[in-house]
C-alpha cells in the first residue's frame, strides 16, 4: 500500500468543528489536510442555530455576517429556557445568551467556503479505517474512490463525530449514560391557520391552550416543542419517556400527532409539511451522554463531539466543539511550527475537557427537570422561585452561554480579566473607533496597549514575529483594563488596570508572551 505524506496535520472528519479547525490551523500558517468518508456535505437535519459565546467568537473571525446574513454585530435575545423553564434575560446586566438561528447545513457550507479560501484541501469519499504512531508521526490508513492508501502526518485529529473510530483506535475511552427510555420525534408539518396564536405565535391548542413557540413545554406526560422558523414549514418535536416498544415501522407525520396527543391530551391536527424541502422526518430513541476520558493520546487528539456527547437541550453542542477547534487550533500550530512552550498543547485538554464536563452537567440537569412526574414537577416549582431572582439567572445564563469560563492563567493576583474571554471594546485607531471584533479576524496573538507610556507593546516588541500588537485608546472613560494580551481564542493571558504598568506588571506580562507563545528571541524565525 502507498503512502504519502508526511502532512503536519491530517483531520478526520469534515463536520462543522473539523472545518473550524481547518480554518484555524490554516490562520495561524499550518495547511492541514482534511478527509471527509462522505463524497459529498449530508442533507441531515441537526442543529438549527448556535447559542452562547461561540456566536460572538465567530464575529471574532469575520463568520457573523455571512451566517446570519445580515450586517451589523451579533444581539443577545431577549429570553431562553433553561429545562422548559422561560428565562427572562432582559433584566440582566450582561446578558451573554447570544443566538444564531441558522441550519448547521448552512454552518458547514460557510465554514467550508472559508477553508477553501484559506487553501484547505477536503478529500471528500476519503474514510480513515485504521492509524498507528510512534514517537515522530501518525500513519492513518484511508479508503478513498481509488482505494486504500496510507496518510503519514506528524498530527492527526479526529473530528469524527460522536461514534469517532479516531477516538476508538487510539484506545481513549468514552465514559457515560446510555438510557434507551426516551423517544423523541421531530417533523416539518402543516398546521391549519386558525390554531396559530396571533398574539404569541404559538399553538393555541383546541382543549388544551396556548402554546408559546420556540419554547420547551412539558406536561406530566412528556415535552412538546413548537417551532415555527421564519422560512420554510413548522417543525413540532415531542419527546416520551418509557413509551413501550417503537418497533421499525416508518416513522409519519401521523405517528408524531398520535405522540402530541399523548403528550398534550388533546388532539393537535398536524398534517404533512407543504412546499419545497428537504423536510424533516425524524424519530430518536434514548440519548448518550459521554465524555472522553482524555482528549490526547500523543500525537492524536480529539475535538467535538468525538470527544462529547450529551443531550442537544439548549443546543450547547457547537457552542463547546467549535470553541475546542479555536482553542486547539493556534496550540498545534504552534507545535508545528517548533515555537510551543512546554505543556501548551496539553493546556488544550485542561482547558477544554472542564468545560465540556459543564455542558454535560447542566444537559443532563435539563434532562432531569423535564421529565414527568410529581418530584420533578416539585422540583421545577422550587427552580421558578430560584429563576425569580436575577443573580440566579445570570448564573445560569452564564453557564449555558460558556460565558463562565475560566482558565487557570496563573500568575500572582492577576487582573480579574486574566483566563477570561476578553470583553467587546471599542477601540480607538486611524481608520474610526472600531470594536475588537474586526482586529481579530487573522487569529493572532494581540497585545491592546492603552496605557499612558505604551510601556506594554514595548515589552511584547521582542515577540514581535508572534504577537501584534496595538497601542491604541479607548472612548470609554472607565475601560475594564488598560492593557490586555489576547489569546488567539479571545481569552486574556495578562491584562493590567495600571495608567503606567509597573516592573512587576511588566515582569507578569513578560511571564505570559513566554507561558504562551514562548521565548523572546527564537532560534529561528517564527512561520
Ligand atoms: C438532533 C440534533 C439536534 C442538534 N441541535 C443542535 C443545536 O441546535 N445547536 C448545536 O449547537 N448543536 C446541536 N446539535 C449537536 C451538533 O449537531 C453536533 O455537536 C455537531 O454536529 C458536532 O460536529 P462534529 O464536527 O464534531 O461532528 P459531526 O457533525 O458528527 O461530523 C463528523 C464528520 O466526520 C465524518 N466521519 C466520521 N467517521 C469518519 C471516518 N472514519 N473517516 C472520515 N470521516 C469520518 C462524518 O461523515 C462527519 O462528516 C444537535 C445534534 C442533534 C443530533
Amino acid at each position: 500500500m502507498s503512502a504519502t505524506g508526511p502532512e503536519d496535520v491530517v483531520i478526520a472528519g469534515a463536520g462543522p468543528n473539523g472545518l473550524m479547525l481547518a480554518c484555524e490551523l490554516s490562520l495561524a500558517g499550518v495547511r492541514p489536510l482534511v478527509i471527509e468518508r462522505l463524497p459529498g456535505r449530508t442533507e441531515e437535519n441537526r442543529a438549527n442555530g448556535l447559542v452562547g459565546q461561540v456566536v460572538r467568537m465567530l464575529d471574532r473571525r469575520d463568520l457573523y455576517e455571512r451566517l446570519s446574513g445580515s450586517a451589523g454585530p451579533p444581539r443577545p435575545g431577549p429570553s431562553f429556557v433553561f429545562g422548559a423553564m422561560p428565562l427572562d434575560l432582559r433584566a440582566l446586566d450582561d446578558n451573554p445568551l447570544y443566538g444564531l438561528p441558522v441550519p448547521q447545513r448552512r454552518i458547514e457550507q460557510v465554514l467550508e467556503e472559508r477553508a477553501a479560501e484559506l487553501g484547505v484541501e477536503i478529500r471528500r469519499g476519503h474514510e480513515l479505517t485504521g492509524l498507528s504512531q510512534d514517537e515522530q508521526e501518525v500513519t492513518a490508513e484511508v479508503t478513498g474512490p481509488a482505494g486504500p492508501y496510507r496518510l503519514r502526518a506528524r498530527y492527526l485529529v479526529g473530528a469524527d463525530g460522536g461514534r469517532s473510530l479516531t477516538r476508538k483506535l487510539t484506545g481513549i475511552g468514552f465514559p457515560g449514560v446510555t438510557t434507551d427510555e426516551t423517544v423523541s420525534r421531530t417533523a416539518h408539518v402543516s398546521l391549519p391557520p386558525a390554531i396559530i396564536d396571533a398574539a404569541t405565535g404559538g399553538l393555541d391548542v383546541p382543549g388544551y391552550g396556548i402554546i408559546p413557540p420556540f419554547m420547551h413545554h412539558r406536561t406530566e406526560r412528556g415535552l412538546f416543542v413548537f417551532a415555527p422558523f421564519a422560512a420554510g414549514s413548522p417543525l413540532v418535536s415531542t419527546t416520551e419517556w418509557d413509551p413501550g416498544h417503537v418497533g421499525d415501522r416508518p416513522f409519519t407525520v401521523a405517528e408524531l400527532r398520535e405522540s402530541a396527543r399523548r403528550v398534550l391530551g388533546a388532539d393537535l391536527p398536524l398534517g404533512p409539511p407543504e412546499g419545497e424541502g428537504p423536510h424533516l422526518l425524524r424519530r430518536l430513541t434514548g440519548r448518550n451522554t459521554r465524555l472522553a476520558d482524555r482528549f490526547r493520546e500523543r500525537r492524536v487528539l480529539l475535538v467535538g463531539d468525538a470527544a462529547h456527547v450529551h443531550a442537544a437541550i439548549g443546543g450547547p453542542g457547537l457552542n463547546l466543539g467549535l470553541q475546542d477547534a479555536i482553542n486547539l487550533g493556534w496550540k498545534l500550530a504552534a507545535e508545528i511550527h517548533g515555537w510551543a512552550p512546554p505543556g501548551l498543547l496539553d493546556s488544550y485538554e485542561t482547558e477544554r475537557r472542564p468545560a465540556a464536563r459543564r455542558v454535560v452537567m447542566h444537559t443532563q440537569a435539563q434532562t432531569a427537570l423535564i421529565k414527568p412526574g410529581a418530584e420533578v414537577t416539585a422540583l421545577r416549582e422550587l427552580f421558578t422561585e430560584l429563576l425569580a431572582d436575577r443573580r440566579n439567572v445570570q448564573r445560569i445564563a452564564d453557564m449555558m452561554a460558556g460565558a463562565d469560563v475560566h482558565y487557570d492563567m496563573g500568575g500572582d493576583d492577576p487582573h480579574p480579566l486574566v483566563g477570561r474571554w476578553a470583553p467587546d471594546l471599542l477601540l480607538d485607531t486611524p481608520s474610526g473607533q472600531v470594536p475588537l471584533a474586526r482586529l481579530t479576524a487573522a487569529a493572532r496573538p494581540l497585545l491592546l496597549d492603552l496605557t499612558e507610556d505604551a510601556g506594554a507593546a514595548k515589552e511584547a516588541a521582542a515577540w514581535h514575529d508572534r504577537v501584534d500588537t496595538l497601542t491604541t485608546s479607548c472612548p470609554d472613560p472607565n475601560p475594564p483594563a488598560t492593557a490586555l494580551l489576547l489569546r488567539p481564542d479571545g481569552y486574556v493571558a495578562w491584562a493590567s488596570a495600571a495608567a503606567r504598568p509597573d516592573s512587576r506588571e511588566r515582569g507578569a506580562l513578560r511571564a505570559a508572551l513566554t507561558r504562551w507563545f514562548g521565548p523572546a528571541v527564537l532560534s529561528r524565525p517564527a512561520r
